[in-house]
C-alpha cells in the first residue's frame, strides 16, 4: 500500500468524522495516512512519523501497539470474543466491574456497558430520570448542564452538550437542557481566585436548583476540566459545593469522566480532587487503552435497588448488541494492570512537571494567554482573531512530526502516559516552531 493510493480510495469512500470533507478535496486539509503505530509515534507507508501529543483523540494511554495490551487481548481471542450480556456473563465484564467499583471506593457498585461516551451519557440521563419514575418522583425529567459542557453528539446526548458548532444545526431535534454558568477560572475578576469563582458560580447553580429541583433529575459535570470546549479548568471547590447543592435539592450528580477519568487529571478519577462520590460516573475513551470501543456508567445501591422489582417494565431496560464487550473488558483489565504494576499515577507527576516546563517558556509571548494544566492535560490560548489559526497550527504541527488539533485558539497536549523527555522536548519545538508558521508576524 502506498500513502497516495489510501489517500484516493479514503477520499472518496470514507466519511471522516468531525470534519468537513471539501477542505481535505480542496487540499487545505491534509489526509494522513497511517500504516502503524508504536509507541507514542505513528508512521505513515514512508516511514513518515508523528507524535501523538492527543493521544489519538484523548483514548491512548500506553501507546499504540502496547505489547502487554496487545498479549492480554491475543490470550483473550482464543478464549472468547464475545458473548451476548443479557442472561449470559463472562470473566472480563465480572472482574472490570469489580476492579472499577473498588476504584471508586465501593460506592458505585454496580456497572452498566456500553461502547461509546454518548451512549454512557445517555444512559446515565435515562437511568437518573428512571429512577426518579420508579420512586414515584415523575416530575424530574428535566437535565441541567454547565454552559460550555460537552457530553457527546447523538441526539440524546446533545441534550445535554453545550458547543455551538456540534449543537446549533440540530437544535430543532433536541430536547435542550437548561444551563448554569461554567466555574472556568479564567473568569476570575480582581482579586478572585479560581475557589471564588466556584463559589459564585456555585451560587448561581443553588439559585437554579431552589427553583427547579422539583422537575430536575440530574446535574451533569465534566469534573474539573471541559475538554472539548477548550480545556477549560476550574477548581474542585465547585464539585464539593455541587455535590452538597444536589443532595440538599434531591438532583443526582452525574460525573462525565469520559475524558478527565483513568488518571487524566493526576488521580485515577478527577472527582477523586473534590473528596466527593457522584450517583453516575460515565467512562470511555481511556478505559480500554484506547484499543476497543467501550464505556461503562457506574452507579449507587441506592439507585440500583429503584429499579430492583418484580415487574420487567421497572427495569432498565436499555439494550445493545456489543455490551460489556469480552475484547473490551480485557482491554481495559490490561489497562488496570499497568495502572497498578507501573505505578502510574505516581510516574505521571514526574512528566507533569517536566510538561508544565516544556511549555513554561511561552508564557513570554506576547500572543499566549491562559497558560494552564491539571496532571497530563495542559494547554494555552492564543490571542488571535485570525479564524484560520487552528488549521494553520494543526498542518504546521504535523510538518513538524507532531498531531496537535487546537481547539479554536486553544492548543493543548494530552499525551500518552508514556511520553520520554526526548520527546517532550520534540513536543516542546513542534509548539513553538508551529506557533510561528500558524502567527504570521
Ligand atoms: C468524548 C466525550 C464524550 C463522548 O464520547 P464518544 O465516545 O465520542 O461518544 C462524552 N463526554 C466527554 C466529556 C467527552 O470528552
Amino acid at each position: 500500500m502506498k500513502n497516495s493510493e489510501l489517500l484516493r480510495r479514503s477520499l472518496a469512500a470514507v466519511w471522516h468524522p468531525c470534519t468537513q470533507m471539501k477542505q481535505h478535496a480542496g487540499g487545505e486539509l491534509p489526509m494522513i495516512p497511517v500504516a502503524r503505530g508504536e509507541g507514542a509515534w505513528l508512521y505513515d507507508f514512508d516511514g513518515r512519523r508523528y507524535l501523538d501529543a492527543i493521544s489519538s483523540w484523548w483514548v491512548n494511554l500506553f501507546g499504540h501497539a502496547n505489547p502487554r495490551i496487545n498479549a492480554a487481548l491475543r490470550e483473550q481471542l482464543d478464549e472468547l470474543e464475545h458473548v451476548i450480556l443479557a442472561g449470559f456473563t463472562h470473566r472480563p465484564v465480572v472482574e472490570l466491574s469489580e476492579r472499577l467499583s473498588a476504584l471508586a471506593g465501593g460506592t458505585l457498585g454496580h456497572c452498566f456497558f456500553a461502547s461509546d461516551g454518548a451512549s454512557a451519557t445517555e444512559i446515565a440521563l435515562k437511568m437518573s430520570f428512571h429512577s426518579w419514575r420508579n420512586r414515584g418522583l415523575e416530575k424530574k425529567q428535566g437535565f441541567l448542564c454547565l454552559e460550555g459542557g460537552y457530553h457527546g453528539e447523538t441526539v440524546g446526548a446533545l441534550a445535554v452538550t453545550d458547543v455551538a458548532i456540534f449543537k446549533d444545526a440540530y437544535a430543532p431535534l433536541v430536547r435542550a437542557a437548561a444551563t448554569v454558568p461554567s466555574p472556568d477560572a479564567r473568569k476570575a475578576r480582581d482579586g478572585e481566585t479560581p475557589a471564588d469563582v466556584a463559589r459564585r458560580t456555585a451560587a448561581e447553580l443553588e439559585r437554579y436548583l431552589a427553583e427547579h429541583h422539583e422537575t430536575l433529575a440530574a446535574f451533569i459535570v465534566e469534573p474539573l476540566i471541559q475538554c472539548a470546549s477548550g480545556m477549560v479548568m476550574y477548581d474542585p471547590e465547585y464539585l464539593r459545593l455541587a455535590r452538597a447543592l444536589c443532595d440538599r435539592y434531591q438532583v443526582h450528580l452525574i460525573c462525565d469522566e469520559i475524558a478527565v477519568g483513568c488518571g487524566r487529571t493526576g488521580s485515577f478519577f478527577a472527582h477523586e480532587q473534590a473528596g466527593i462520590r457522584p450517583d453516575f460516573l460515565c467512562l470511555s475513551k481511556g478505559i480500554s487503552g484506547g484499543y476497543l470501543p467501550l464505556s461503562i456508567v457506574l452507579t449507587t445501591d441506592a439507585i440500583y435497588e429503584a429499579f430492583y422489582d418484580d415487574a420487567t417494565a421497572r427495569g432498565f431496560l436499555h439494550s445493545h448488541s456489543y455490551t460489556g464487550n469480552a475484547l473490551a473488558c480485557c482491554a481495559a483489565l490490561a489497562t488496570l494492570d499497568i495502572f497498578a504494576a507501573d505505578r502510574v499515577l505516581v510516574e505521571n507527576q514526574a512528566r507533569a512537571v517536566k510538561l508544565a516546563a516544556m511549555l513554561a517558556p511561552l508564557a513570554e509571548r506576547p500572543y499566549v494567554r491562559n497558560i494552564r494544566q491539571r496532571g497530563m492535560i495542559a494547554a494555552f490560548d492564543v490571542d488571535t482573531a485570525d479564524a484560520g489559526f487552528s488549521r494553520r497550527f494543526y498542518r504546521a504541527a504535523l510538518d513538524r512530526e507532531t498531531l496537535l488539533r487546537p481547539i479554536g485558539t486553544t492548543v493543548y497536549v494530552m499525551p500518552p502516559y508514556i511520553v520520554d523527555d526526548e520527546e517532550i522536548a520534540h513536543l516542546g519545538r513542534s509548539i513553538a516552531g508551529a506557533l510561528e508558521d500558524a502567527l504570521p508576524a
